[in-house]
């Protein structure tokens, strides 16, 4: 059997979209036992609750999470609130310790997925169990590292699976903590359109204001739920306060999702699938002129330094002349790239300007 022929029944079990909240990481009994009764109270339909027992950190000396006493606050969310739980596992230890304390769903981090030794340690050591195990992206935008971790679990036996979509790091600062990087995810989800996939908005934001947005983008584009990370009081949590939400909130937010088709042979998902593309392609040929201008400045400096003129016709040739060639090897006229390249040149051309006249 490969990834490709899985069913992957798990997920209907659940009604779609499929959310996932609790907080980051379990802090104290009491800290769970609110954040559940809150997330029930509201009513929003939320019936996996998650809470990280053990806590990956960039740095060490900070706090690493509570351990195993955290399972013990887990199954009382389980009894005494009905959820089904989830946690994070990063070694074959804290698989024994999870299963042993019944937690339903488990899933391998961002920071494991990276590491092809700690993915086989994770799937050997559930061989022979039916659980369901979730696994996020990489934190590096390698596509073919993140099939290969589900491909270790299946090697094992697990046949239960998912993916979560949590972005990936940059070195750039952007308006994200972590890029979301759209099209690795729907390259997934067109390869493996069997596996159910969910948003982690909370990673990818890194702050309240927008989950909701990347969420319902998800949703558009047929994902079949999302994991957020919801505490009983975020700006006091002890890990990611700053992208942690209420229950309350939690629960608009879920209210104002518009739950579109998830038949991914439908118009609308096609649709939805092409235009994140478009944005996704936008956003880097944006970066990319925004570096092509920055270039342009130093070439500027360099000519002040030496008393060049800017316009220099050669090399305008022969950037016209690459330009035109590329357009109609890539199936474009060459009248469009022509058109683009002049307004770049233009731009270009002012950019050294300022530089000359130290505007
Ligand atoms: C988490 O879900 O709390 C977590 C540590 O996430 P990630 O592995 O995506 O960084
Ligand atoms: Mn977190």
């Amino acid at each position: 059997m490969n990834l490709k022929e899985l069913q992957n029944d798990w997920i209907n079990a659940f009604s779609q979209p499929l959310m996932i909240a609790g907080p980051c990481s379990a802090e104290s009994e009491s800290q769970m036992l609110e954040t559940a009764r809150r997330i029930r109270e509201t009513n929003a339909n939320v019936p996996i609750f998650r809470a990280g027992i053990w806590k990956p950190r960039t740095k060490p000396n900070g706090f690493e999470g509570v351990g195993v006493i955290g399972l013990n606050w887990l199954k009382k969310v389980k009894e005494e609130y009905g959820f089904k739980t989830a946690t994070e596992v990063a070694n074959a230890h804290h698989v024994f310790a999870a299963l042993e304390a019944d937690v339903d769903i488990l899933w391998i981090g961002a920071r494991s997925t990276v590491n092809p030794f700690t993915v086989q340690e994770i799937a050997m050591a559930l061989r022979g169990t039916e659980k369901t195990v979730l696994v996020k992206n990489p934190v590096n935008p390698d596509l073919a590292l993140w099939i290969g971790a589900l491909e270790r679990l299946l090697g094992q036996g697990i046949k239960n699976l998912g993916v979560i979509h949590r972005g990936f790091s940059t070195y750039q600062k952007t308006k994200y903590r972590n890029n979301p990087n759209w099209q690795i995810a729907l390259d997934f989800k067109s390869q493996f359109p069997n596996i159910p996939m969910l948003i982690d908005p909370s990673h990818i934001c890194g702050n309240r204001t927008g989950l909701a947005d990347i969420t319902q983008e998800a949703l558009n584009v047929g994902y079949q739920g999302a994991i957020i990370e919801t505490h009983s009081n975020p700006d006091e949590a002890w890990s990611d306060a700053s992208q942690q939400i209420t229950p309350e909130v939690l629960s608009d937010l879920i209210g104002n999702l518009k739950v579109r088709s998830t038949d991914l042979a439908g118009f609308e998902g096609d649709m939805g699938r092409h235009r994140t593309l478009i944005s996704d392609i936008d956003f880097q040929l944006i970066e990319l002129l925004s570096q092509r201008m920055k270039i342009s400045e130093k070439i500027g400096k360099l000519k002040k330094e030496n008393d060049i003129a800017i316009f220099q016709p050669e090399r305008w040739k022969v950037i016209t002349e690459y330009a035109t060639q590329k357009a109609v090897e890539t199936g474009m006229s060459k009248e469009f790239i022509e058109k683009i390249f002049k307004a770049i040149h233009e731009e270009s051309i002012e950019v050294q300007n300022n530089i000359m006249i130290d505007r």
